[in-house]
């Protein structure tokens, strides 16, 4: 076994930040029907900075072990920093190539940050044009 696949198998087995946020934290949640992956996002954001981010759900290794490292990877980073990342930044955290039966499952935490994020930007740089 390949240090990669034993450190995705590490993060599948003790996910790090796994948990809710309580209070006032920024929430959303996403489903991959085709794996049964069904994971949920709190996210404490401050100065546009990710203060903390957990995550709760259940699904496959290659889904919870992206929630996981993105956790990691992102706590005190500038919330824009989820906009630039892709399919190719996924692959590079997580060691391998994901083979296509499996992208959509590394896609799914991160659709989730993007989501949160985005409607936060929204909020933050265009505060008249909300009703349209
Ligand atoms: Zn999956």
């Amino acid at each position: 076994m390949s240090l990669y696949r034993e450190n995705i198998l590490d993060h599948y087995k003790n996910p790090r930040n796994f948990g809710k946020i309580p209070g006032s934290s920024k929430s959303s949640h996403a489903e991959n029907p085709s794996c049964g992956d069904s994971i949920s996002m709190d996210v404490v954001i401050d100065k546009g900075k990710f203060e903390d981010i957990k995550f709760t759900g259940e699904g496959c290794s290659i889904s919870i072990a992206t929630a996981s490292i993105l956790t990691e990877e992102l706590k005190g980073k500038p919330i824009s920093t989820v906009i630039d990342y892709n399919l190719e930044k996924l692959e590079e955290l997580l060691g391998i190539e994901i083979v296509p039966a499996r992208k959509k499952c590394a896609k799914l935490p991160l659709n989730i940050l993007k989501k949160i994020v985005l409607k936060e930007l929204k909020n933050q740089s265009f505060p008249d044009l909300q009703m349209i």
